[in-house]
């Protein structure tokens, strides 16, 4: 698990709320930002690389915490394609839940984006 501090810390950048290791080198832009990484020549998608140095098994590395670019040992998981496809079925309709929300009380939605800015204009 060190390894990959060891190896390729200069382009992580730890976020300490959420523990996720965001990754500061090259990324794909499509569907979805994930870390690359050159090696010899080739380029690499480093959640194939992190799962090889676990020594993993599956098809596909889930994020565990959702965020694409986090490349944390501890937020991933081997499975299978079809889990994937369960986790992003459920972030889909996560977003239709948080969509409907945010349009049932536009109000409220506008309030607690001035609240949001407010809060972050005190800490610049
Ligand atoms: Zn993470």
């Amino acid at each position: 698990m060190t390894d990959i501090m060891d190896q390729y810390g200069d382009r992580i950048s730890p976020e300490p709320n959420s523990g996720c290791w965001l990754w500061t080198g090259a990324i794909t832009s499509k569907p979805k930002p994930y870390a690359l990484v050159k090696m010899r020549g080739k380029t690499y998608r480093m959640n194939g690389v992190i799962k090889k140095l676990l020594g993993l098994q599956g098809d596909v590395m889930r994020h565990k915490c959702g965020v694409t670019i986090c490349v944390n040992p501890q937020h991933l998981a081997a499975g299978t394609q079809r889990d994937n496809m369960q986790d992003m079925t459920q972030e889909q309709r996560s977003e239709r839940v948080r969509k409907a929300n945010a349009a049932k009380t536009p109000e409220q939605k506008s309030a607690s984006a001035h609240k949001t800015w407010a809060t972050r204009r005190r800490h610049v």
